[in-house]
């Protein structure tokens, strides 16, 4: 039966902390694209380069289950944070793969600064026989260069290229980077982070030290 296929989103980030910016991001992807499901897939620490903040990938992991706990159709998954060799999206993908019915359609979604990174990363082409990915327009990243960016890929790879859609949401300009510089001046943060996530950085005293 057309249509009956169930369709998965993924919605990766390093979240440090996680914020209302990407938990707009992941509902609109679940609405406009009729999603059944967003996971949201914390990375793993990488073993040489620093995420800021050093904030271990466990605590990270912990944030986004507070930050999506009440939402029915969010879960989070801890693949990435317990395995170190999944550092590309594609293995990722695959990995995730192994886990859901043959025909389930898989949906990465991502802003619009992260999606060309992750396309030039490694293996565009692999990528497009394992999801389709929604971009998120994301202020201070203009659609029209994006929307160049991707014409130009596509022409230089034809066929085979991933399926990139692009999603309107309304902008939200929180950053986790200006998240971490709120907590180590000292300055509000509230209204952009969820409050468990507000109370839990507050706890363990996460960002207080420079990058
Ligand atoms: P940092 O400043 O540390 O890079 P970030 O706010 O960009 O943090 P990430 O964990 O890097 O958060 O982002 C995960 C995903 O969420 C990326 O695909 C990113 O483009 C997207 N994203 C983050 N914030 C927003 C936002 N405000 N609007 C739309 N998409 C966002
Ligand atoms: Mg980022």
């Amino acid at each position: 039966m057309a249509n009956s296929r169930t369709r998965i989103g993924i919605m990766g980030g390093t979240f440090n902390p996680i914020h209302h910016g990407h938990l707009v991001t992941a509902e609109e992807a679940r609405i406009q694209f009729a999603l059944d499901r967003v996971v949201f897939m914390p990375t793993g620490n990488p073993p040489h380069k620093q995420i800021g903040g050093e904030v271990a990938a466990e605590h990270r992991y912990v944030m986004t289950v507070l930050a999506t706990a009440a939402n029915p159709f969010f879960e989070v998954s801890r693949l990435e944070i317990e395995r170190s060799d999944l550092s590309y999206t594609v293995d990722t993908l695959r990995a995730m793969k192994e886990s859901y019915p043959d025909q389930t359609e898989f949906y990465f979604i991502t802003g619009a600064d992260a999606i060309l990174e992750i396309l030039e990363w490694k293996d565009p082409k692999g990528l497009s026989s394992l999801c389709k990915f929604i971009a998120a327009t994301r202020p201070g990243y203009s659609t029209m260069k994006l929307e160049r960016s991707l014409a130009l890929l596509r022409e230089a790879e034809e066929a085979g290229y991933p399926d990139v859609e692009l999603m309107h949401i309304p902008a939200l300009a929180i950053s986790s980077t200006d998240l971490r510089l709120r907590v180590r001046e000292g300055w509000s943060t509230r209204y952009l982070v969820p409050e468990t996530v507000a109370g839990y950085i507050r706890k363990e005293g996460f960002y207080r030290d420079p990058d």
